[in-house]
Formats: C-alpha cells, structure tokens, sequence
C-alpha cells in the first residue's frame, strides 16, 4: 500500500518537498516516458493549490539561497542543473549602506548566497513534478474531523477530511501537509488559534523596467546584486529602508520598507491605488532627505507595478500541540519578516527533515505499525524544526529592529549587526569556535569601524 500524502500548497516549500519525496523515495514515477499505477506507487502525493495555474500570480522579486539549506534542498531533489542555468552567482554582490550613499559593508564574490527568481524557481519546481500531480484552482477552506458514520470511531492519522471552496472534500491520507504559507488554513483549522501578527514594518514594492537602460546609475549602483540603503531614523518607530534588487529579466524591484503601524494603509495622506501618487508622496515627502541618486530609483519606476505590502509574523518559537496526521512547514509554521533572508531556505530544509522522517517511516519495518512510526517521525521532525526556526525566526526579528527601530542605524549599530550575523551563521560545533573567538572579533570589529568611521567615512 502505498503512503498517501496530500499537501496543501504548490509554494517553494509544497514543492520542493513533493520533488524530495519522489526522487527520494520512487524516482520513477518522476519519468515522462512511464506512467507508475497507483497500485505500485510506494509514495502517492497530491499537492492541492488555490492559484489557478504555475503563472497565475506575478511572482515578484529574488530569493537568495543559501549552501547549506535552500541550495543543498535542490541538490537532494535532483535539481542541482535546473537550478545552475537561473542562479546569478553575480547576483551575490550586497552594499549596505546608510541614506546619504555612505557604505558600511560591501560583500562580493563568493558569498554562498546566489540569487534566483522567485518565477524562475517556481517554474523549475512546478516543472519538476508529474504533471498530474498538483491540483490547480483548490482552495482549501478548512480541514475538520471526518464525520463519523454509525458506530465507527475514527482515530489516528485518517481522521481528518480536506475541505475546498469549491465544495469538495479529500480524505484518506496518512498525512496531511499545510505547506499554505502566512495564512494556512490547516494552521487555523485545527493546530493553533495563534495567527501572525502586524511586525510593524509595510511599504511599497516597486519595478524599474529594464534598468540599465531606463536607470543605469541606479543598475551600476546595485552592481546586478542587492543593494540595501536603511536609516533607523531619529526617534523610535521611524526607520525606513530602500532595497534594490536586479532581476535576471533586466528588470529591478525596488522595496520602500518602512515602520508603521499595522492600519498605515488606512491613514495615508494620498491614493494608494495611485501608483504616481505614491511615488511622488516617497520622493518629496517620505524620503526627500535621501540622496538624489536613491530618489532616482524610485522616479524611474513603473507606476502601474506598485504594490503595498504589510509584512507580518508568527510569534518568534511558535509551536501546536502535535496532532497526529498533520503537519506544517514552511511560512505556515514560522513566518518571519524578510529581513534575513531566511524564509525559503528555512522551508526548503524543513523539507529535506520531513522527507527524510518520511523515507524513514518507509524503510523501518521493525514491527510496528507504518502509522504509529510515521507519527513518531513526524514528532521528531517538528520538534527539530521548532528548534531551527527558533534560532532564524529571533534573528530575523533582532535584524528587523536592528534596521527600522534603533535610532541612528546603521552608524551606530553595524558592529552588532555584523557580529550578530556571525554567530547566525556559526550554528552547531562552530558556534563553540564563535564563542571562544567573540572578544577578539568584536575587539576587531567595533575597533575597525571605529577608525573607518572617524576617518575613512563621509
Ligand atoms: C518581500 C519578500 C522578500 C523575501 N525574500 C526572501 C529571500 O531573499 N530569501 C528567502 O529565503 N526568503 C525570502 N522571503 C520569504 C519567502 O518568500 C517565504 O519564506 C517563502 O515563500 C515560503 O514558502 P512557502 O511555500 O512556505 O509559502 P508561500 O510561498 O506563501 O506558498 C504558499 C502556497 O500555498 C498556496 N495557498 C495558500 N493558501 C491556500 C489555500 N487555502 N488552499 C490551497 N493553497 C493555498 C499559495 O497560493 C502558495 O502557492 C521573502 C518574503 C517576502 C514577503
């Protein structure tokens, strides 16, 4: 009998775990030349989707994805190639700076973080799967108890029924995966009533078409990588950021981040279905105090494509009481803020951990049975998941008040920033090195910026 697994959701993290599972488990069900019938599946896997089709959505901006998760996820899946011909190892050029064009960090080179789009990603995932494999045009309204009929008592993982808009249900499955991003319908329905939360940073996200012709100062300031400017501003509760980003199509976002409270979108001064409006709201009132050449950023972008966005989270170590047949990952069970970096990179390795609970459960026969090992598994693999996103969901949220709630950033606190980056990326045995090496390094860092801003900066 093969394992039946319904996911909820064809994001990076629905995906990449439907692609792990089949090249992991039965790669042959991943030929075009071969049907494998159902009756010979060892794995069986329908992912159900609310979009309508791979493009229903403009996908928006890049992702950069890292060595040791986002990267080593695609390389586990087979996807090593795909992933070669659209990553823009260029794109790994980052400059922080502060309002006025003043650089506190430049990285270039080989940073481990290539950039990739986030369509040109969907695209190789989606691609990747059987064609018959997800569901478009599914939108799962709830997931509830499957009602029992006569005297029956249903218990363990078939206890639960998918329920879709379009008045449809599914059920059946050993597990059921809410991979259905900040708003998950499996969260709510039955794991936690804890629902994300305003972070209390929104903004603008804004598209320069073609922008070495249309802004070649702004393509040559961003240097086809990421270019993020931020000032913490002077009083609590006012920092704002501009973050440029190239694109592969030669087109570049532009992000207008900015603290606010949660109802900003209510209480603007101008239209904010009026993309001119906005723009000329940023460039003389908001950020007229930046340097001309950021302004020009923001001049040169298309005023059809601007989107307002509220940027939310779940409490930093959110977990639910374990359920068994059902399980999260991805934004579903940790949203953060993007200002790490971290999200899909987080997702893509909680798919690696809930494959690998899953080809577990498969291999194991030692004489228990396939439920009650995958549930075992299952508990063992979000408890680690727990602990890792723990660890991103509370550095993400120190680097967002880091950038956009302490005065006087980033002068006064690049130090931090920097250290604290580095201890985010010295986790498990060299995280001992990290610590043992702290005085010297900070000695070295704040000494360091100490001469570069005294003498070197202006
Ligand atoms: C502006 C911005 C920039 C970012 N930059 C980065 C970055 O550089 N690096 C990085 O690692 N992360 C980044 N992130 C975070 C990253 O986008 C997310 O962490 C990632 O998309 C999570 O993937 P997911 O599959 O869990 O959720 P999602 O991407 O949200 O996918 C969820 C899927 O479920 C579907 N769905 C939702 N509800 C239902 C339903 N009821 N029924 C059926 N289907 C449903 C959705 O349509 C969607 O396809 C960024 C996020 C933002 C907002």
């Amino acid at each position: 009998m093969a394992l039946k697994i319904a996911i909820v959701g064809a994001g990076p993290a629905g995906c990449i775990l439907a692609r792990l599972l089949l090249y992991q488990i039965q790669p042959e069900q991943l030929r075009k030349d071969k049907t494998v019938e159902k009756s010979a599946r060892s794995i069986d896997i329908t992912i159900f989707e609310s979009e309508h089709s791979v493009d229903f959505r403009s996908q928006g901006g890049s992702l950069d994805l890292h060595d040791h998760t986002g990267i080593l996820a695609l390389r586990k899946a087979g996807l090593n190639e795909e992933f070669l011909a659209h990553a823009r190892y260029d794109g790994e050029a980052m400059s922080w700076t502060d309002k006025s064009l003043r650089a506190y960090l430049k990285l270039s080179g080989n940073t481990g973080r290539p950039e990739i789009d986030r369509s040109d990603l969907r695209k190789i995932l989606t691609e990747s799967l059987p064609e018959d494999i997800v569901q478009w045009n599914k939108k799962l309204v709830g997931v509830r108890k499957k009602p029992a009929s006569g005297n029956e008592n249903i218990h363990g993982a078939d206890q639960w029924e998918l329920e879709f808009m379009d008045g449809t249900t599914a059920s059946g499955y050993d597990l059921i995966v809410g991979a259905d991003g900040a708003w998950s319908k499996v969260r709510s329905s039955v794991l936690s009533d804890e629902k994300p939360f305003h972070s209390g940073v929104g903004g603008y996200c804004l598209v320069i078409p073609n922008v070495k012709e249309t802004a070649p100062d702004m393509y040559q300031l961003v240097n086809r990588g990421t270019y993020f400017t931020f000032d913490g501003g002077d009083k609590p509760h006012s920092g704002r950021a501009l973050i440029g980003q190239q694109l592969s199509n030669g087109n570049m976002t532009v992000s207008l981040w900015m603290a606010c409270p949660e109802n900003w979108q209510e209480t603007v001064e101008y239209d904010i279905n009026d993309g001119a409006a906005i723009k000329q709201f940023m460039i003389e009132k908001k950020y007229k105090d930046w340097h001309p050449r950021l302004l020009e950023a923001v001049r040169h972008a298309d005023e059809n494509n601007v989107v307002a966005r509220s940027l939310y989270m779940l409490p930093v170590g959110f977990t639910w009481p374990h359920q068994q047949g059902i399980t999260l990952l991805g934004d579903a069970a940790h949203l953060m803020t993007p200002f790490a970096g971290e999200g899909v990179n987080l997702a893509f390795e909680d798919a690696i951990h809930l494959c690998d609970a899953i080809k577990e459960t498969l291999a194991e026969k030692n004489g228990s049975s396939v439920e009650k090992t995958l549930d075992n598994n299952v508990i063992a693999f979000e408890k680690n998941m727990n602990q890792r996103a723990t660890i991103t969901q509370s550095h993400t949220f120190e680097q967002m008040v880091d950038w956009y709630f302490t005065p006087g950033s980033p002068g006064n606190n690049i130090e931090r920033v920097i250290l604290r980056n580095l201890k985010f990326k010295s986790q498990g045995s060299s995280l001992l090195l990290y610590n043992l090496t702290y005085p010297f390094t900070a000695a070295m860092i704040y000494t360091g910026y100490f001469i570069y801003k005294r003498f070197l900066l202006w």
